[in-house]
C-alpha cells in the first residue's frame, strides 16, 4: 500500500480498554461491581493507558463502580474514564442528565459519543444536521470547561464518512474546536475492511494535522477487528480502543490481547510498558475467569494452544531451534511452549514433556508411560486435550503419589422425587469415605447432579484443610459417548475443565459407567488443583492486586 501523504506511523500508541463498558455488552457476560473493580486492577497491573469503567447514570451498578473506584482502586498506571453521550437534541447542556452524571463520576477524563453519520442525525435523532453538530460542540465545550479531558467518540464514523465526508468531518471539527483531545473514529457496525480503515484514518489525520490525536474504536464483524486496528495505526491513529479477549457485542471488539503484542513485537511500537508484556497471558486468563467464560484455547498469543506443538517429527527440532517454529518467544507474552502428547507419541516426546514438567524419568519409566498411554488411548482416553491428567499420569510413573488424601469408597444415589411437594424434583446425594492423616472421614453432600454431589462430598470430607481447594472450581463438564469395537456397551468419556483463577486445566475419565468416568476426571481435577496450590509446579500467576 502506498502512502498518499506524509502521515507517519506513530512510535507510541495509547491503549484504551473498554472491557468494562463495551465489552460487557457481550451476551452471557454479567459483571458485578466487585468483578468490575477486580478487572480494573488487572488492567492497571497490565499497564493500559485508559480504563473506561462504565456509563454513569445508565444503571445503578455503573454509578457504584465510580463511587467505589474513588476509594477502593489505587490505579498506578491507568486513567479511569467515564463514558456518556452528548446532550439530547434541542436540550441545554447545563440541565442535561447525562452530562451531569458524567461530571458526578468525578474522573479526570470523559469520553462522549455523538453521531457522525448524517443519516443517523436525520433518521435516528430526527433533527437537523446543524443541531447534530451543535449537540457535539456544546457538550464537549461544557465538559472541557468543567476541567475534564474530553475524548469524542464519533459513532458510525466510517459508514458516515463514506457517504457524506463533509458532515462527518464537520462533527469532528466541532469536537476538536471545543477542546476534545482525542477524536475516536468508530466502526460501530464493524463491517469496514482494513484498507478502507487505513485510507480514511490517514485522510482524517492529514486533515487535522497535529492539532488533535486520532483514535480508532473497531469491531470484529468482518473478522478483521485486530487487522483494522493495525491499519488504523498505519494510517496515523495514536490510540487504539478495544477489550481484553475481544469481548463485545455481536462478534466482539478489537482484541487488545492480540493487538498489543502485534504492535509491540511486530511493529516496534510502544504500547504498555515493555517489561509488562509478559503479564498478557495471566491477565487474559484472569479476566476470562472474572467474566466466567472459558478463554478460547486458540486465542493468538494467550490461548492454551497458542504455542502447543503436536508430537511429531519436528518436536526435537523445536527444542533445538524454537525460533524456527514459533512466531514469537512464548514467554515474551507470558505463555509457554507446550508439547501435546498423544498415543502417537514416541519416547522422545515423552522425554520432552517430562523435561517441560521438571520430572526425572529413567528409561524403563519412559517405556512404561509410552505403553500406558497407548493402552489408555485405545480404551478411549484422549490425553491431547487433558494436559492435567497426563501430567498426573507421568508423575505417578516417576513414583509420585498424591499425599493429600486417600479415598476408600464413594457412592452416588439419585432419587426421583416426583411428589406434590417437589414436582419434577430429582435429588442426587453422594457419600464418600476418605482417609486423611490417620482419620477416617465419612461425608455426605447433595448436588444438582452426580459430579456436583461428589465434588461437594469430597470437599466436605477434606474440610478446610487445604486452602488451595477453595480457589478451584469446575468450569465445564463434557460427556461424549464413544463407539467401541467390542459392541458390549458404550464407553463414556468425560472431560472436566477447572480453574483456580490463574490457571485452567482439563482432566479426563473413561469408563462404561458415566459416574466412574466423571469421578476419575473430578479426582484428577482436584488433585491437580492441590498440586498447583502446593507450589511445586511452575506457576504463571497474576497477583491479585496491582503492584
Ligand atoms: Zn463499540
Amino acid at each position: 500500500m502506498s502512502d498518499h501523504s506524509d502521515v507517519s506511523v506513530p512510535t507510541r500508541v495509547e491503549i484504551y480498554d473498554t472491557t468494562l463498558r463495551d465489552g460487557s455488552q457481550l451476551e452471557g457476560i454479567s459483571l458485578t461491581v466487585d468483578d468490575k473493580l477486580r478487572i480494573a486492577e488487572q488492567l492497571d497491573w497490565l499497564g493500559v493507558d485508559y480504563i473506561e469503567a462504565g456509563w454513569p447514570g445508565a444503571n445503578p451498578k455503573d454509578d457504584e463502580v465510580f463511587r467505589r473506584a474513588a476509594s477502593e482502586l489505587a490505579l498506578a498506571s491507568s486513567v479511569l474514564v467515564a463514558f456518556g453521550s452528548t446532550r439530547r437534541p434541542k436540550g441545554k447542556v447545563d440541565s442535561d442528565d447525562t452530562l451531569r452524571h458524567l461530571l458526578d463520576a468525578n474522573t479526570s477524563t470523559v469520553c462522549i459519543v455523538g453521531k457522525a453519520w448524517d443519516y443517523h442525525v436525520t433518521e435516528a435523532l430526527q433533527t437537523t444536521l446543524d443541531e447534530g453538530e451543535a449537540m457535539v460542540a456544546e457538550s464537549v465545550e461544557f465538559l472541557h470547561d468543567a476541567g475534564r479531558a474530553v475524548f469524542f467518540d464519533a459513532e458510525h464514523f466510517f459508514d458516515g464518512y463514506r457517504r457524506n465526508p463533509e458532515f462527518s468531518l464537520r462533527v469532528l471539527e466541532a469536537a476538536a474546536e471545543n477542546g476534545a483531545t482525542r477524536l475516536v473514529l468508530c466502526d460501530t457496525n464493524g463491517g469496514t475492511l482494513p484498507h478502507d480503515i487505513e485510507r480514511i484514518v490517514r485522510e482524517v489525520v492529514t486533515y487535522f494535522s497535529k492539532d488533535v490525536g486520532v483514535a480508532v474504536h473497531l469491531h470484529d464483524d468482518a473478522g478483521t477487528g485486530v487487522a483494522n486496528a493495525l491499519a488504523g495505526v498505519r494510517g496515523g491513529a495514536i490510540q487504539v480502543q478495544g477489550t481484553i479477549n475481544g469481548y463485545g457485542e455481536r462478534t466482539g471488539n478489537c482484541n487488545l490481547t492480540t493487538i498489543i503484542p502485534n504492535l509491540t513485537l511486530k511493529m516496534g511500537i510502544e504500547t504498555i510498558p515493555r517489561d509488562r508484556l509478559e503479564r498478557l497471558t495471566p491477565v487474559a486468563h484472569h479476566v476470562a475467569e472474572l467474566v466466567n467464560m472459558a478463554l478460547n484455547p486458540q486465542a493468538p498469543y494467550v490461548g492454551e494452544s497458542a504455542f502447543a506443538h503436536k508430537a511429531g517429527l519436528h518436536v526435537s527440532a523445536i527444542v533445538k531451534r524454537p525460533d524456527a517454529y514459533e512466531h514469537v518467544p512464548p514467554d515474551s507474552v507470558g505463555n509457554g511452549t507446550r508439547f501435546v502428547v498423544s498415543e502417537l507419541a514416541g519416547r522422545s516426546t515423552i522425554l520432552l514433556k517430562a523435561q517441560e514438567l521438571g520430572l526425572q524419568l529413567d528409561g524403563p519409566q519412559v517405556n512404561d508411560v509410552v505403553d500406558t498411554l497407548k493402552q489408555m488411548e485405545h480404551e478411549g482416553y484422549h490425553f491431547e486435550v487433558a494436559d492435567a491428567s497426563l501430567e498426573l499420569l507421568m508423575r505417578r510413573a516417576s513414583g509420585w503419589s498424591q499425599p493429600w488424601f486417600e479415598v476408600e469408597s464413594f457412592r452416588v444415589i439419585t432419587d426421583d422425587l416426583q411428589t406434590e411437594v417437589t414436582p419434577g424434583g430429582v435429588a442426587t446425594e453422594a457419600t464418600i469415605k476418605v482417609h486423611l492423616g490417620g482419620d477416617r472421614i465419612v461425608a455426605t453432600a447433595e448436588g444438582n447432579g452426580p459430579v456436583n454431589a461428589l465434588d461437594s462430598a469430597l470437599r466436605s470430607a477434606l474440610g478446610s484443610r487445604y486452602a488451595a481447594l477453595d480457589r478451584v472450581h469446575l468450569t465445564d463438564y463434557k460427556v461424549r459417548v464413544l463407539d467401541t469395537a467390542k459392541g458390549t456397551g458404550a464407553v463414556t468419556r468425560v472431560l472436566i475443565d477447572s480453574t483456580n483463577g490463574d490457571r485452567t486445566w482439563t482432566t479426563i475419565g473413561v469408563s462404561e459407567n458415566i459416574i466412574e468416568a466423571s469421578w476419575q476426571a473430578l479426582y484428577d481435577s482436584l488433585v491437580y488443583g492441590l498440586l498447583l496450590g502446593a507450589g511445586d509446579h511452575k506457576e504463571r500467576s497474576a497477583p491479585q492486586h496491582a503492584d
